[in-house]
């Protein structure tokens, strides 16, 4: 497994919202966490990502390293996990080209680097399109492409995406996830969270259901969208 998560606790003073969650991914997979609001999906990427802390006992395992004793900073640069945050985190200031730039900042890789722009260019004509154009003047639809854009050249190994359909009118979330496959399909683990279980089970592999901070089920995605209990809660069935 490439990834690897055990007890996985995390707290927000006195709330806790992971009551030791167990989950684990294989190098090339697409895999979805969905739940509710509140589930704790997010918790689970920023533990990954080390936005959040994790309570002693937690166990995050990258192709066996020990992910807890990395800097939010060095899991990206130096493990290859990049996070894609719920709400596009772009430098809205700054033009399409100089975000993908940014994005690339701790890599030594320079003809590695331009082949990767070039391809996330093809991968998104539109970014391409408006490269010299002030971020925070693209539609939301397009800065998510810039977030996604940013986080493939990053960190390549694995992605884990919190919400990429947020806000998407349905024809570019299909292209969206598209795109993903793509990214999916040129090398990178997915790991995704979504509210929309549906899209997200249609789309991945395999699924955990999370519900209050705890592993409720768990399997192949095309299993779980036929699972009673995940029809009645999530699919709206
Ligand atoms: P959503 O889709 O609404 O983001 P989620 O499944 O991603 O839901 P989390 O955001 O991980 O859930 O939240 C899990 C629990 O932790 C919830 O009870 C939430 O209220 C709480 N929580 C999340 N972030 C914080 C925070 N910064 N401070 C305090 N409590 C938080």
């Amino acid at each position: 497994m490439q990834l690897n998560v055990k007890n996985l606790k995390v707290s927000y003073g006195n709330i806790k919202a992971l009551h030791g969650l167990d989950f684990s991914i294989d190098a090339g997979e697409i895999v979805t966490i969905i739940g509710a609001n509140g589930a704790g999906k997010s918790t689970t990427l920023r533990a990954i990502s080390r936005m959040v802390p994790s309570e002693s006992g937690s166990v995050i395992e990258f192709e066996g390293k020990d992910v807890l004793s990395y800097t939010t900073d060095k899991v990206v640069t130096r493990l290859g996990i990049s996070h894609v945050p719920e709400g596009r985190r772009i430098f809205g200031n700054l033009t399409v080209t100089e975000n993908l730039t940014l994005a690339c900042f701790a890599r030594k890789d320079t003809e590695q680097i331009e082949t990767d722009k070039k391809w996330v260019f093809d991968l998104f004509p539109r970014l391409e399109e408006r490269k010299n154009q002030i971020s925070g003047t693209l539609s939301g639809g397009e800065q998510q492409m810039l977030a996604v854009g940013r986080g493939y050249l990053s960190g390549r190994k694995i992605m884990i995406l919190d919400e990429p359909s947020m806000g998407l009118a349905p024809l570019l979330m299909l292209e969206m996830f598209d795109a993903l496959k793509e990214i999916n399909r040129h090398g990178t683990t997915i790991l995704l969270v979504e509210q929309n279980a549906r899209l997200a089970l249609k789309f991945a592999q395999r699924g955990y259901v999370i519900e209050h901070g705890k592993l409720v089920l768990e399997g192949p995605a095309d299993k779980l969208l036929d699972d009673p209990e995940v029809k009645k809660a999530y699919l709206g069935a």
